[in-house]
Protein backbone atom coordinates (compact mmCIF):
# COMPACT_ATOMS: atom_id res chain seq x y z
CA UNK A 1 0.00 0.00 0.00
CA UNK A 2 1.57 3.54 -0.62
CA UNK A 3 1.50 6.26 1.30
CA UNK A 4 -1.18 8.01 -0.31
CA UNK A 5 -3.83 4.29 -0.36
CA UNK A 6 -2.83 4.19 3.41
CA UNK A 7 -3.54 7.83 3.80
CA UNK A 8 -7.30 7.90 2.18
CA UNK A 9 -7.65 4.33 4.10
CA UNK A 10 -7.51 6.12 7.41
CA UNK A 11 -9.78 8.97 6.20
CA UNK A 12 -12.06 6.30 5.34
CA UNK A 13 -11.82 4.65 9.05
CA UNK A 14 -10.37 1.52 7.28
CA UNK A 15 -7.48 2.07 9.25
CA UNK A 16 -6.97 2.95 12.80
CA UNK A 17 -4.08 3.49 15.20
CA UNK A 18 -4.50 1.03 17.35
CA UNK A 19 -2.45 1.95 20.39
CA UNK A 20 -3.51 -1.15 22.75
CA UNK A 21 -6.55 -3.48 23.68
CA UNK A 22 -7.48 -5.62 26.21
CA UNK A 23 -10.07 -7.81 27.65
CA UNK A 24 -10.84 -6.33 31.27
CA UNK A 25 -13.66 -5.40 33.31
CA UNK A 26 -15.41 -1.57 32.87
CA UNK A 27 -14.19 0.07 36.26
CA UNK A 28 -16.69 2.99 36.00
CA UNK A 29 -20.02 4.41 34.92
CA UNK A 30 -23.20 2.75 34.21
CA UNK A 31 -21.45 -0.79 32.60
CA UNK A 32 -19.39 -0.95 35.95
CA UNK A 33 -18.41 -4.53 36.44
CA UNK A 34 -18.95 -5.61 32.86
CA UNK A 35 -16.51 -7.88 31.24
CA UNK A 36 -15.21 -6.13 28.04
CA UNK A 37 -12.66 -6.02 25.67
CA UNK A 38 -11.23 -2.16 25.43
CA UNK A 39 -9.80 -0.73 21.97
CA UNK A 40 -7.74 2.58 22.85
CA UNK A 41 -7.58 4.07 19.49
CA UNK A 42 -4.67 6.74 19.40
CA UNK A 43 -4.93 10.30 18.63
CA UNK A 44 -6.02 13.53 20.45
CA UNK A 45 -5.55 16.89 19.98
CA UNK A 46 -7.81 18.26 23.56
CA UNK A 47 -4.57 18.56 25.53
CA UNK A 48 -6.30 18.13 29.14
CA UNK A 49 -3.25 18.63 31.74
CA UNK A 50 -4.72 16.06 33.85
CA UNK A 51 -4.79 13.28 31.04
CA UNK A 52 -3.53 10.26 32.32
CA UNK A 53 -3.07 8.69 29.01
CA UNK A 54 -0.91 11.46 27.07
CA UNK A 55 1.08 8.85 25.91
CA UNK A 56 -1.85 8.57 22.85
CA UNK A 57 -1.85 11.82 22.09
CA UNK A 58 0.22 11.54 19.26
CA UNK A 59 -1.78 8.97 16.51
CA UNK A 60 1.46 9.00 14.03
CA UNK A 61 2.94 6.51 17.40
CA UNK A 62 0.27 4.24 16.65
CA UNK A 63 0.62 1.36 13.79
CA UNK A 64 -2.68 2.44 11.50
CA UNK A 65 -4.23 -1.15 11.84
CA UNK A 66 -7.29 -2.71 9.67
CA UNK A 67 -10.44 -2.59 11.72
CA UNK A 68 -10.88 -6.23 10.26
CA UNK A 69 -8.13 -7.00 12.33
CA UNK A 70 -9.51 -5.15 15.63
CA UNK A 71 -12.91 -6.54 15.13
CA UNK A 72 -11.41 -10.38 14.81
CA UNK A 73 -9.45 -9.81 18.02
CA UNK A 74 -12.15 -7.90 20.10
CA UNK A 75 -15.10 -10.49 18.88
CA UNK A 76 -12.79 -13.43 20.28
CA UNK A 77 -12.98 -12.12 23.79
CA UNK A 78 -16.31 -10.61 24.51
CA UNK A 79 -19.93 -9.49 23.40
CA UNK A 80 -18.96 -5.74 24.80
CA UNK A 81 -16.36 -3.58 23.26
CA UNK A 82 -15.44 -0.18 24.91
CA UNK A 83 -13.62 2.15 21.97
CA UNK A 84 -11.25 4.90 23.98
CA UNK A 85 -8.48 6.85 23.43
CA UNK A 86 -7.03 9.32 23.12
CA UNK A 87 -10.08 10.46 21.52
CA UNK A 88 -11.59 8.02 18.95
CA UNK A 89 -13.98 10.15 17.38
CA UNK A 90 -11.34 11.96 15.42
CA UNK A 91 -11.54 9.06 13.00
CA UNK A 92 -14.22 7.81 11.39
CA UNK A 93 -16.14 5.15 13.22
CA UNK A 94 -18.38 4.07 10.87
CA UNK A 95 -16.51 0.82 9.27
CA UNK A 96 -15.48 0.08 12.67
CA UNK A 97 -18.95 -0.19 14.71
CA UNK A 98 -20.58 -1.23 11.18
CA UNK A 99 -18.02 -4.53 11.18
CA UNK A 100 -19.10 -5.06 14.92
CA UNK A 101 -22.77 -4.64 14.59
CA UNK A 102 -22.51 -7.39 11.97
CA UNK A 103 -21.32 -9.89 14.73
CA UNK A 104 -23.73 -8.68 17.56
CA UNK A 105 -21.75 -7.05 20.18
CA UNK A 106 -22.32 -4.52 21.66
CA UNK A 107 -21.05 -1.24 20.92
CA UNK A 108 -19.86 1.39 23.72
CA UNK A 109 -17.98 4.69 23.07
CA UNK A 110 -15.55 6.84 25.90
CA UNK A 111 -15.48 9.85 24.12
CA UNK A 112 -14.69 14.07 25.03
CA UNK A 113 -17.41 15.21 23.04
CA UNK A 114 -14.78 17.30 21.33
CA UNK A 115 -15.67 15.91 17.98
CA UNK A 116 -18.67 14.74 15.43
CA UNK A 117 -20.05 11.64 16.42
CA UNK A 118 -19.89 8.52 13.65
CA UNK A 119 -20.47 5.15 14.06
CA UNK A 120 -23.04 3.12 15.73
CA UNK A 121 -23.28 2.84 19.46
CA UNK A 122 -25.03 0.61 21.90
CA UNK A 123 -23.73 2.65 24.89
CA UNK A 124 -22.15 6.45 24.51
CA UNK A 125 -20.11 7.55 27.35
CA UNK A 126 -19.60 11.18 27.19
CA UNK A 127 -16.96 12.90 29.26
CA UNK A 128 -17.02 16.28 28.45
CA UNK A 129 -13.22 17.97 28.81
CA UNK A 130 -11.44 21.46 28.05
S1 LIG B 1 -9.77 14.26 25.93
FE1 LIG B 1 -9.18 12.41 27.10
S2 LIG B 1 -7.39 11.55 25.99
FE2 LIG B 1 -7.68 13.68 25.28
S3 LIG B 1 -6.32 14.91 26.57
FE3 LIG B 1 -8.36 14.94 27.55
S4 LIG B 1 -8.33 13.23 29.01
FE4 LIG B 1 -6.60 12.90 27.60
Amino acid sequence: MTRRERQEHIDKGLLLPLMEEFYTIQGEGYHKGTAAYFVRIGGCDVGCHWCDVKESWLAELHPPTETEKIVANAVAYSKTIVVTGGEPLMWDMGPLTEQLKAKQVQTHIETSGAYKLSGTWDWICLSPKK
